[in-house]
């Protein structure tokens, strides 16, 4: 009784998400690649916490890992305290790809259907969570579309609609705006920060847009490559000012850019040489 209820303290203490010491190779026909080394992370709740790096350093890789979907070679992966074995809807990940929906179901049928499967929501029910979901993301006129006749920026906020109203503990972004142009791609880091501002949602994004990480992270972790490593854990002194207007240009903004830019391109081991423009 008393262990269980010492158990449960010890959970209730425990980070929203704990990254410790993960490795992670993968078997290839020729051998085995070590995608990540050694990182170590943890996320509270209520942060937006960046994952920032050059292309191939393994951000997806952890990001996915989070999610489930990668095994691990070594080290832990935990949510409040208890390991993460599998894919589970307390951690859901939106993709870059504008082609997440069902594209044979409408947009509110998509988001129905995941409270329905994930909450177990009888169907009026799911449908006022869709339409409150909708609204949030500025869909609330394109319920009964299809996915195919929208935007990539609407599918977009489509697919963030849907993944929050299972209202997971964890929401984790792949390059979300990455395939979307300037204008819209701004729009909806508004739009995010304006989301995470109303539900504090913990959020975990990877990019590797120097300028998109300094406008959405609380917090920003910055990854360097050959294998996957974590540089610097940071935070964002300047959240609150794009927070309240992404397209602020305080005075201190150029200069953070210049030290996070400086930390990307540093090398590690002076050994390595890192090919002109390789990085970024
Ligand atoms: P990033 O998202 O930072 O661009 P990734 O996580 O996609 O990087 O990839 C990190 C490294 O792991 C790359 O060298 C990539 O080729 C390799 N990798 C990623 N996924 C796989 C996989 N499923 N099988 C083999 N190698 C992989
Ligand atoms: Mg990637």
């Amino acid at each position: 009784m008393s262990s269980s209820s010492g158990a449960q303290e010890q959970a209730g203490s425990a980070a929203l998400l704990a990254v410790r010491d993960v490795t992670i190779d993968f078997e290839l026909r020729g051998g085995s690649l070590r995608a990540v080394e050694e990182v170590s992370f943890s996320a509270d709740d209520a942060e937006k916490v960046i994952i920032l790096g050059p292309s191939g350093c393994g951000k997806s890789t952890v990001l996915k890992a989070i999610g489930g979907f990668n095994h691990i070679t070594s080290g832990a992966i935990e949510l409040r305290g208890k390991p993460i074995s599998k894919p589970g809807p307390e951690r859901l990940l939106v993709f870059q790809d504008t082609n997440q929906l069902f594209p044979w179901r409408t947009v509110r049928s998509n988001i129905m259907f995941a409270c329905r499967v994930v909450l177990g929501l009888p169907k009026s029910e799911a449908r006022a969570v869709a339409d409150e979901h909708l609204a949030m993301v500025g869909l609330e006129r394109f319920g009964d579309f299809f996915p195919h006749t929208l935007s990539g920026g609407m599918k977009q906020r489509a697919a963030i609609a849907r993944a929050l109203s299972v209202d997971p503990h964890l929401l984790l972004m792949d390059e979300p705006f990455g395939a979307l142009d300037a204008q819209t791609r701004t729009h909806l880091q508004q739009e995010l920060n304006d989301i995470w501002g109303r539900t504090k949602k913990t959020i975990l994004f990877v990019t590797h847009s120097i300028d998109e990480a300094v406008r959405l992270g609380s917090r920003i972790i910055v990854m360097g490559k050959d294998p996957g490593h974590i540089k610097m854990d940071m935070h964002n002194p300047l959240h609150e000012v794009f927070e309240e207007d992404i397209e602020a240009e305080p005075v201190e903004a150029a200069e953070f850019r210049r030290e996070i830019r400086a930390l990307l391109h540093q090398v590690d081991d002076p050994d390595v040489t890192t090919p002109p423009g390789g990085q970024g």
